[in-house]
């Protein structure tokens, strides 16, 4: 039979356990082990021959012996191949999150300044205390946030007259106590708000 590099050999318990040794095995979840017998490890806590079914054991290898519903053993190499792979997946895929997120903001960026909205404004949320802490996404915001116009000067354009404040949508005033001009932190949230919008193409 030949052997796969990562294979999962299987063990069954030669002779008894040692109970004390078995207790501290369990403690560390895995050991490693030097392979020194083709078909035999030995352990502090119990000796183990593997299954009639398994390959045969590279001598001089380590090898790390893991207790699940029974001993198995997996080649070192093979477990840090394991784990680099999946370190390396991670990085790739928080970096496409990055990336996707960054491609979002730009898109958000060149469609709120669309607007042409001819005063200073922030897209902002209407806050609603309760739907905030029921469904908030961890974020604090809820995923299907709608983001409204708010205003961040006076806006006197004929008939629409809006005070530093409040919404395109309405005249209700949402909070500017957080909001600093130069701290753009919602910019990149592109503006939802259907009500906002519609008012908004008279500046097109
Ligand atoms: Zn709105």
């Amino acid at each position: 039979m030949t052997t796969n590099k990562d294979h999962i050999y299987r063990f069954r318990i030669k002779g008894s356990i040692s109970p004390m040794e078995f207790n501290s095995f369990l403690q560390k979840r895995t050991t490693d082990v030097i392979i020194e017998q083709a078909r035999e490890v030995d352990l502090p806590v119990a000796n183990l021959v593997l299954l009639d079914n398994q390959p045969d054991l590279p001598l001089g290898d380590t090898l790390v012996i893991t207790l699940g519903s029974h001993f198995t053993g997996e080649l070192k190499s093979s477990v840090l191949k394991r784990e680099e792979e999946y370190k390396i997946a991670q990085e790739l895929e928080r970096e496409q999150l990055r990336l996707r997120r960054e491609e979002e903001a730009a898109e958000a960026l060149r469609f709120n300044e669309s607007l042409s909205i001819p005063v200073l404004w922030t897209p902002d949320i209407k806050i609603v205390m309760s739907g905030l802490q029921l469904h908030s996404n961890g974020s604090g915001f809820k995923k299907n946030t709608v983001y409204h116009v708010k205003l961040l000067e006076d806006l006197n354009d004929g008939r629409l007259k809006r005070q530093r404040g409040e919404f395109l949508c309405s005249k209700e005033k949402g909070a500017l106590d957080y909001i600093n001009v130069d701290d753009n932190h919602l910019i990149e949230k592109k503006v939802t708000c259907k009500a906002c919008l519609k008012v908004a193409l008279r500046f097109k």
